[in-house]
C-alpha cells in the first residue's frame, strides 16, 4: 500500500474532537476581541516569502515547499500565514476601508524540517494579525488574549517570553556592535552562518546550531541598543501585561527567525514539550506593510502552534468527546422501514443520530451502541411496533421506557435533550 509522506499526518476521527473544541474555543475569544476571520490561499507566489520572510532564513533558504508550475511560475506551499494576510491587506486595500484590521486564520503550513516530535512538515497554526495600530496597548491586549486562550483550554505552565528587537532606527547602532563581537568568533560559527555573519547578521542570532548559540555568550542585545521611542514602547508593554496581571519573562536573547520582527517580540513557552518548547510565537512587523508594497502601516500578530497545543491542553475528554444521542436498534424488516425515517427525522432535529440497517442481533446492536457511545438506543422491534410503540433505554441509568409510534419523534427529543 502507499504510506503517508514523512512529516505529515492524518488527523483521525477520534482526534479530531479535540482539535475542533480548540478552533471553537479560538472563534469565540478572538471574535470577541474584535478580529474576524479570513481565509488565504495555501499556494503562493514563491517570492512572497523571499521577500517577507527574508533570503537568508532557513525556511526560506532550506525548508520550503516550491515548485515550478506547468507555465514555470515559481510557487510555495505556505510556510506560515503573515505574508499572505499582508499580501491581502494590500491587495484588496483593506487599509481604505478602515486601516484598523483585526484577521485570525486557522490552518496547515509547510516546512521541510527535519522531522520530529513536535515538529511536522505539514503542521496547523492559528494566526491572529493587528494591522494599523503602533500603540502598545495592542501588544499587551494580544498577549493577554493568548493568554486567556490557554487558560481556557486548559494548558499549565506556560509563560510568555517578551523582547524589544528595536526599529529601523536604533537596528544600525545594535547592528555595529553584534557585527564586531562576530567578528572574533568567525571560527565557531556553523558554514551558513561564517556566510550570514556578513550578509545578514541578525540572522545569526537565531541559529540553532549550538556551536553557533555558544559563540552568542554575551553577545550584544537588542534591548541595550533602544532608540528612546522603542525604550518607552516596551515599557509600556511591561506596564501593561503588569496592570492585566500577566506573569512574563524578559528574555533578551529571544529573537524570532523571520526578517520582518520590529520592536515587541514574544514566545509562549512551555516545560510540556521538550525541546520543542514553543508553542506560540509572534511580534511587531511594523515594516512589513510597506517592504510589500503597501502603505506605512503598523502591525503586530502571532502564530499558535495547533498541533503543540493538542498536546499539552490538560483538558478532560467529556469537556470535547462526541457524544451519539440516539442510536436505533431495529430488530427486523418492517421496524427498520419505519425507523429509517424516525432517524432522518430526528437528525434534522438537532439531534446526533445513528440507525444500524444490519441484520445483526439486539446484543451485537447495543454492543455497537456502547462503541458509539450513544446516550440512549431506541429499540425498535416489529412485534413492539404491532403494539404501537417502541422501547427508549438510557444506556448510563439503563432505565428504559416504552415510547408510543404515534408522535414518536416529539416524544423521543423531549425526554433526550
Ligand atoms: P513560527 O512561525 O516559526 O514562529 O512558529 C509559530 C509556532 O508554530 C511555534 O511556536 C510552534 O508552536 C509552531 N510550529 C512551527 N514550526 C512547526 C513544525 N514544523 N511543526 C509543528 N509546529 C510548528
Amino acid at each position: 500500500m502507499v504510506h503517508l509522506i514523512r512529516g505529515f499526518k492524518d488527523i483521525l476521527p477520534n482526534e479530531v474532537e479535540i482539535w475542533q473544541h480548540i478552533e471553537k474555543t479560538v472563534k469565540m475569544i478572538f471574535e470577541d476581541f474584535g478580529f474576524s476571520e479570513i481565509r488565504l490561499p495555501i499556494l503562493e507566489r514563491t517570492e512572497l516569502f523571499s521577500r517577507s520572510i527574508g533570503e537568508d532564513t532557513d525556511i526560506v533558504e532550506k525548508e520550503m515547499y516550491t515548485f515550478a508550475d506547468r507555465k514555470g511560475d515559481l510557487i510555495t506551499l505556505r510556510p506560515e500565514a503573515t505574508a499572505s494576510a499582508v499580501r491581502s491587506y494590500i491587495q484588496h486595500k483593506l487599509y481604505a476601508v478602515d486601516p484598523i484590521q483585526k484577521f485570525y486564520t486557522i490552518g496547515p503550513m509547510f516546512r521541510r524540517e527535519r522531522p520530529q516530535k513536535g515538529r511536522y512538515r505539514q503542521f496547523y497554526q492559528i494566526n491572529a494579525e493587528v494591522f494599523g495600530v503602533e500603540s502598545p496597548f495592542i501588544d499587551a491586549q494580544l498577549i493577554y488574549m493568548l493568554m486567556l486562550l490557554f487558560s481556557k483550554l486548559s494548558v499549565d505552565d506556560i509563560s510568555p517570553h517578551i523582547n524589544s528587537l528595536g526599529c529601523l532606527a536604533c537596528r544600525p547602532k545594535f547592528k555595529e556592535a553584534l557585527v564586531t563581537f562576530l567578528s572574533g568568533k568567525t571560527d565557531q560559527l556553523c558554514s551558513d552562518c561564517k556566510r550570514r555573519k556578513d550578509k545578514n547578521p541578525l540572522r545569526v542570532l537565531d541559529c540553532k546550531v549550538s556551536s553557533c548559540q555558544e559563540a552568542l555568550e554575551g553577545a550584544p542585545a537588542t534591548l541595550d541598543h533602544l532608540c528612546d521611542g522603542c525604550r518607552e514602547h516596551f515599557e509600556k508593554v511591561k506596564d501593561l501585561l503588569e496592570k492585566l496581571k500577566v506573569e512574563f519573562v524578559v528574555n533578551k536573547r529571544l529573537v524570532r527567525g523571520l526578517d520582518y520582527y520590529t520592536r515587541t517580540t514574544f514566545e509562549i513557552q512551555t516545560g510540556s514539550l521538550g525541546a520543542q518548547s514553543a508553542v506560540a510565537g509572534g511580534g511587531r512587523y511594523d515594516n512589513l506593510v510597506k517592504i510589500l508594497g503597501g502603505p506605512d502601516t503598523p502591525a503586530i500578530g502571532f502564530a499558535i502552534g495547533l498541533d503543540r497545543l493538542v498536546e499539552i491542553t490538560n483538558l478532560k475528554k467529556d469537556v470535547y468527546e462526541k457524544r451519539l444521542n440516539v442510536f436505533i436498534a431495529t430488530l427486523g424488516e418492517n421496524s427498520r422501514e419505519m425507523a429509517f425515517e424516525w432517524a432522518c427525522d430526528l437528525g434534522s432535529s438537532e439531534m446526533s443520530v445513528e440507525i444500524d440497517f444490519s441484520n445483526r442481533g439486539l446484543k451485537g446492536l447495543m454492543k455497537r451502541a456502547d462503541r458509539l457511545k450513544a446516550e440512549y438506543v431506541l429499540i425498535v422491534g416489529d412485534k413492539e411496533l404491532e403494539e404501537g410503540s417502541a422501547v427508549l433505554r438510557n444506556m448510563k441509568t439503563k432505565e428504559q421506557v416504552s415510547v408510543p409510534v404515534e408522535g414518536i419523534v416529539d416524544s423521543v427529543r423531549k425526554i433526550v435533550l
